[in-house]
């Protein structure tokens, strides 16, 4: 429903000032997008600051002019460079909800969520509605976001989840096909950010609205979508499920932007039926599925979750493959689960062990993981764009 090809942005072009002042002044925010959003997807932009997320965002919005490319929406041209098209942000139908909320303080909820109603120009996005009807899609806003018996009271009287929920109201108020969300939970508190997720979930599914939603945090992008396009320099990364991000990232920026403490460097040494051996830093390593060849560097990509961790002293399998031996040197115990730092070698692996399971440091311990866990990830950043 929503098709970007070939996006561009240089604010230097511009003659912008650049805030953040990046090392190369003239790197392009946005460097040649092309994505697609589905209806009713729940799709992410996740990236580090500066990555060009939320200039892709507001270029979708139509608040930023791109310097070429198209971005049509649901079969509407918003932007073509080529034929010179620029629809303003108010004709583009989009709901939008940015970090620092922009409620009104001298509004009640309903008032505010209202808002958008009010200040639709007849005849632009359809008749105005009449004070019944506004009346009806405010309430119906309301009761999606939980936010019903609140309708009278002073917007600044809320908390900062209730304030949250209201910037989403009133971005559904208007029934926007596509709303846009910028870091919407970064101003809240990590215990009321989690649960936000859940209601940001539920409302996208009961509502069936398609979301484009922007986050650094790629907990968060893992949580709640249903697409992650990774961003990294002004380029996509890698655009997939969630699953497939964490699984199997398709660059050695993915890898480590997700978060994998274990990437170790190797190189394919032996090929058989799709199956290979990795010569790594910490030695031979089987894999279970391999598309480099032989000869070819690569990062091996162990999960600190996937590793079975035992004391030395207990008797190993011998047929065993891909066993490391180590010295438990640091445990943090977080709760559920423990997570242990292993000196293998020179390397220092990390494995989570269940917390009942845990052993203490100075343990000579064996970590093992099997084969099909071990995943492979390109050997350099293709794009340049690790840091
Ligand atoms: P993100 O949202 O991923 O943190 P931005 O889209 O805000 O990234 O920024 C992308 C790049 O564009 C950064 O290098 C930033 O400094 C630059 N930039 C963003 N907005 C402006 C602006 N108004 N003028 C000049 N440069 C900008
Ligand atoms: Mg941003």
């Amino acid at each position: 429903m929503l098709s970007i090809a070939k996006v561009t942005k240089n604010y230097a072009a511009e003659g912008g000032r650049r805030p953040k002042s990046p090392v190369d002044v003239s790197a392009p925010a946005l460097r040649g997008i092309d994505l697609e959003v589905g209806r009713g997807q729940f799709h992410t932009l996740l990236g580090p600051s500066g990555c060009g997320k939320t200039t892709l965002l507001r270029s979708i919005a139509g608040l930023e002019r791109p310097d070429t490319g198209t971005i049509t929406l649901s079969g509407t041209t918003m932007f073509s460079s080529d034929q010179g098209i620029d629809v303003s942000p108010d004709r583009r139908g989009l709901g939008m909800v940015f970090q620092s909320y922009a409620i009104w303080p001298h509004m009640d909820v309903f008032k505010n969520v209202a808002f958008p109603l009010t200040v639709r120009r007849p005849g632009r996005t359809g008749a105005k509605l009449t004070r019944a009807e506004q009346r009806d899609r405010v309430e119906e806003a309301l009761a999606a976001v939980g936010l019903a018996d609140y309708a009278g009271r002073q917007a600044t009287n809320l908390s900062g989840g209730q304030q949250q929920r209201l910037a989403v109201a009133r971005a559904l108020v208007t029934r926007p096909a596509l709303v846009l969300l910028d870091e919407p939970l970064s101003n809240l508190d990590a215990r009321l950010r989690e649960s936000m997720r859940f209601e940001l979930k539920r409302l996208q599914r009961e509502t069936g609205v398609t979301m484009v939603y922007v986050t650094h945090d790629q907990s968060e992008a893992l949580a709640l979508s249903d697409v992650v396009t990774v961003m990294s320099q002004g380029g996509i990364e890698q655009s997939a499920s969630p699953e497939e991000v964490y699984d199997q990232p398709g660059s050695l920026f993915v890898a480590e932007f997700v978060g994998a403490p274990n990437l170790l460097t190797g190189v394919v040494e032996h090929l058989a039926d799709g199956a290979a051996r990795i010569a790594s830093e910490a030695g031979t390593i089987a894999v279970d599925r391999c598309t480099w060849q032989l000869g070819d560097e690569v990062r091996v990509l162990m999960r600190p979750e996937d590793f079975i961790i035992t004391a030395a002293e207990e008797s190993a399998d011998p047929e065993e493959r891909n066993t490391f031996t180590g010295v438990i040197t640091a445990t943090a115990f977080e709760g559920e689960r423990v997570r242990h730092q292993v000196k293998v070698g020179k390397l220092t692996m990390e494995c989570h062990a269940e917390r009942h399971r845990a052993l203490s440091d100075g343990s000579d311990v064996r970590l093992t993981i099997p084969a099909e866990r071990v995943r492979l990830v390109p050997g350099s950043a293709a794009s340049g764009g690790a840091e």
